[in-house]
C-alpha cells in the first residue's frame, strides 16, 4: 500500500527566500524512490507554475501537480458549493487564476462570494465594498486564516487581520478552507490517492498543519526550522508525533515502517472503536 507525504514548504523547504539545510536533499529522496508527495501551501498568492519557478531557483524540481495551495482548495470547494457562480475577490493571481479555472467569473457587483486571499495590492476603498456585498446577502469566504507573524519588517497586516476587519464591519464570520481545515487537508489526500493511515503531514506549525493532521488521522511531524518552538508544545493539548530540526533528519526507511497514524493505533486498543478510511 502507497505511503507518501504531505509537505508544508514555508518554514520546512524555505524560509523567506532561503533554502532549509537539507530540504532539496529530503526531495530527492523522496523522488528517487517514487514516494508520493504533495506541496502544500496556505499562501493563495501564487500559482502552481510559480512555486514551481521558486522551487527551480533553490534546487528543488517538481511539477506543477506536486503543489497544491489554497487557492486551489477554495477554487474546488466553491465549485462544489455553487457551479459556475459568482466573485468578488480580494486577493492576487494565484487565487484569481485558480476560480477561473473552477468556473467562476470575477464580479464588481452582486457576488455569490466575497473571497479574502493575502494581497498588498486591494484598497480599503475595495474592503469596504466587499463589506457592503456581505451586508447584502455575499457570503464570506477566506482562502485561510493564518496568523500575522507580529514581528516587525513582515506582512502583519495579513490575511487575519484583513478578516478580522471584514468580520467586525459585517458582523459575518468567514469559512476558512486552508489548513487546518478539513477541506483542505482531505482533498489534498484524495489527490495523492492515499488512504488516511498512509498520509502523513509535515509542517512548521502547531496551529495549521499538526492541527489539521491530528483532526485527519495523519501521522504528524513538526519541524522546528520555521514558526513553532519546542518551547511552544507545553500550551498544547495535542502533539506532532515527531520533531525533528529539519526535515532531511527524517529517517525515511525507518518511519515508512513505523505505526500508523495515532487514530488507527487507538482503535488498535479499543475495540469499541472502529476507523474507517
Ligand atoms: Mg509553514
Amino acid at each position: 500500500m502507497n505511503k507518501g507525504f504531505l509537505i508544508d514548504m514555508d518554514g520546512v523547504i524555505y524560509g523567506g527566500n532561503h533554502l532549509i539545510s537539507g530540504a532539496d536533499k529530503f526531495i530527492s529522496a523522496l523522488q528517487k524512490r517514487n514516494i508520493p508527495f504533495l506541496f502544500l501551501t496556505n499562501n493563495s498568492q501564487r500559482t502552481p507554475r510559480d512555486v514551481v519557478i521558486k522551487l527551480s531557483g533553490l534546487g528543488i524540481e517538481v511539477e506543477e501537480d506536486n503543489v497544491f495551495t489554497s487557492a486551489i482548495a477554495t477554487g474546488w470547494f466553491l465549485a462544489r458549493l455553487k457551479p459556475e457562480g459568482t466573485a468578488y475577490v480580494l486577493g492576487e493571481g494565484g487565487l484569481i487564476n485558480s476560480l477561473h479555472e473552477h468556473g467562476y467569473a470575477l464580479v464588481t457587483q452582486n457576488p455569490d462570494f466575497v473571497v479574502v486571499g493575502e494581497g498588498r495590492n486591494f484598497t480599503l476603498e475595495m474592503v469596504n465594498h466587499a463589506v457592503d456585498m456581505i451586508l447584502d446577502g455575499a457570503k464570506l469566504i477566506a482562502t485561510n486564516l493564518d496568523p500575522s507573524p507580529k514581528t516587525k519588517g513582515w506582512t502583519n497586516l495579513g490575511i487575519k487581520s484583513v478578516v478580522a476587519m471584514i468580520e467586525e464591519a459585517t458582523g459575518v464570520k468567514a469559512f476558512s478552507v486552508g489548513k487546518p481545515s478539513p477541506v483542505m487537508m482531505r482533498v489534498a489526500r484524495k489527490k495523492l490517492g492515499l488512504e488516511t493511515v498512509n498520509t502523513t503531514i509535515i509542517g512548521d506549525t502547531m496551529d495549521t498543519d499538526i492541527l489539521g493532521g491530528i483532526q485527519m488521522g495523519y501521522r504528524t511531524i513538526l519541524t522546528l526550522s520555521g514558526v513553532s518552538k519546542r518551547s511552544d508544545l507545553k500550551s498544547y493539548a495535542f502533539a506532532p508525533d515527531l520533531i525533528v530540526n529539519t526535515v532531511d533528519e527524517l529517517d525515511l526507511d525507518e518511519w515508512l515502517e513505523g505505526p500508523s497514524s495515532f487514530l488507527q493505533e487507538q482503535a488498535g486498543r479499543n475495540s469499541k472503536l472502529v476507523v474507517q478510511n
